[in-house]
């Protein structure tokens, strides 16, 4: 018997249903790598017994991985792409925000050296992923000299679109050879979410070449241009960049971007804040994440942070132990509102991969799942509103806090994150403006300098102080 024909007003909505995506568009999924720094000399230094060049001459044992004291060895770029194309072989696209190069002075590198090695990253992303979009970022490390990024045509510009190509749409290549930046909506049919790509190099401090100018490049002018497009268009953004603005959580009142830069930067996420979904950056080799707030200080925007793929520990006066492990993370998204759903990240142990490899074999080791960002933090998804709760449960519960700052190193630091460091992180997370940052550090440094005080002479009053310490 053939089964009852169904009335057509219950198939209509059916096939709508399968034909566009449904409310709130469906997850996808997207990678998120940063910072290789791959170190071309690193296997010849350890066949010959010398530091690798990145090590600015600390004496290192070079594991077949890697070494907490250089850039990436070619294995462990292998290792990192290995494991994405088992955790996630098809991403809906990939972002992959700069540094290539590795930590040596300039006269090391050169202009055909530092292309040599962007076209050797870009090749291995591309065997990685064949066919998939990728938005690629030049980080500060991919220029030479370094940093020295113009707001003009450049030939290292020309050069790299060209290895880009691939990737790019026709409209941004010549966007690209004339500072590096562009915007793309993003892939698939009736996808509203659009991409911004940023060289933010042109506001770094050490960037000679862009000092005094108002807007390098144009670029300001142009992502209020595209943000105001969006919002015409009903158009959801993400942006990302290598050099993020604000400050380094690891080092007190270091911050990037040039003063003038910085306060731009921020007015326009302030103003523009309805059509930005996130921001994602890298630069820091950390984990870790930036709030941007209305003038109200309702929680508008966030910025996440990825960790690095090479665990370089840094050379930045005043930093302890400043390595990470290597680290990779994939982010899951609506995609009708580009609304960051989840955001899992990946590590290998460096130390424990060295320990169980034999010198130089072929065996992969295995980069574990870190955490899941709503799992660790509680939160139902990565939105402003819920990293805001993040930071809350970091700023009042040390459990948090201790969970947060051994993410922040990939589970490299372990050490107890106390007064100092938790000042540095929570105004970093919380104050990307220069003169609030300022404030938070003061505030902060004096409340829990005051309370000490105040600790001290009740314990003296209580006849608690003795020779023995006894809190
Ligand atoms: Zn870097
Ligand atoms: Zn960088």
């Amino acid at each position: 018997m053939p089964p009852p024909a169904r009335p057509a007003a219950l198939l209509l909505p059916c096939l709508l249903a399968a034909a566009v995506p449904a409310a709130g568009g469906g997850s996808a999924r997207f990678w998120h790598l940063t910072d290789l720094h791959w170190d071309p000399g690193y296997e010849a230094a350890a066949a010959a017994g010398r530091p690798c060049p990145s090590g600015g001459g600390r004496a290192a044992r070079a594991g077949p991985w890697g070494s907490h004291a250089c850039d990436a060895p070619w294995s462990l770029l292998r290792s990192a792409a290995r494991a994405m194309r088992g955790r996630l072989p098809a991403p809906h696209f990939v972002l992959w925000t700069g540094d290539d190069t590795p930590h040596v002075p300039n006269e090391q590198l050169g202009e055909e050296k530092v292309l040599h090695i962007i076209a050797n990253l870009t090749s291995l992303i591309k065997e990685t992923f064949p066919g998939t979009k990728v938005y690629a970022a030049m980080g500060n490390h991919d220029f030479h000299p370094k940093n020295q990024f113009p707001g003009k045509e450049h030939r290292i510009y020309n050069q790299t679109a060209e290895l880009w190509r691939p990737w790019l749409n026709d409209a941004s290549l010549p966007l690209f050879r004339t500072g590096a930046f562009y915007s793309e909506k993003l892939p698939g049919p009736g996808m509203r979410g659009r991409m911004v790509v940023l060289n933010t190099n042109l506001y770094y401090d050490q960037n000679d070449e862009t000092a005094g100018e108002e807007d390098p490049g144009g670029q300001f002018q142009w992502l209020e241009e595209t943000l105001t497009n969006a919002s015409r268009d009903n158009e959801m953004v993400y942006i990302v960049g290598h050099v993020p603005p604000g400050f380094f959580e690891k080092k007190r009142g270091k911050a990037w971007f040039r003063r003038g830069f910085n306060e731009r930067y921020l007015a326009i996420v302030q103003k523009h804040h309805g059509v930005i979904a996130a921001q994602f950056f890298g630069h820091h080799h950390t984990d870790s994440f930036r709030m941007f707030y209305s003038h109200t200080g309702t929680p508008i925007n966030v910025m996440f942070l990825a960790p690095g793929v090479t665990p370089w520990k840094t050379t930045l006066p005043g930093v302890s132990n400043g390595a990470n492990n290597p680290a990779i993370r994939v982010i899951s998204y609506d995609q009708d509102t580009l609304q960051v759903l989840d955001m899992v990240t990946y590590y290998l142990n460096l130390t424990r991969a060295n320990m169980m490899a034999s010198p130089w074999q072929e065996e992969f080791p295995e980069w574990e799942e870190e955490y899941r960002l709503t799992e660790a933090f509680q939160v139902p998804d990565g939105s402003a509103r819920s990293m805001q709760t993040v930071l809350e449960r970091i700023s009042r519960d040390p459990h948090y806090l201790q969970l947060y700052y051994e993410f922040n190193s990939a589970r490299y630091d372990l050490e107890p994150c106390q007064q100092e460091c938790r000042v540095d992180h929570l105004c970093a997370i919380r104050e990307v403006d220069f003169i609030k940052y300022d404030e938070c550090v003061k505030t902060n440094s004096s409340a829990s300098a005051a309370s000490s005080a105040w600790l001290l002479v009740f314990c003296m009053f209580l006849g608690f102080l003795s020779p023995q310490p006894v809190l």
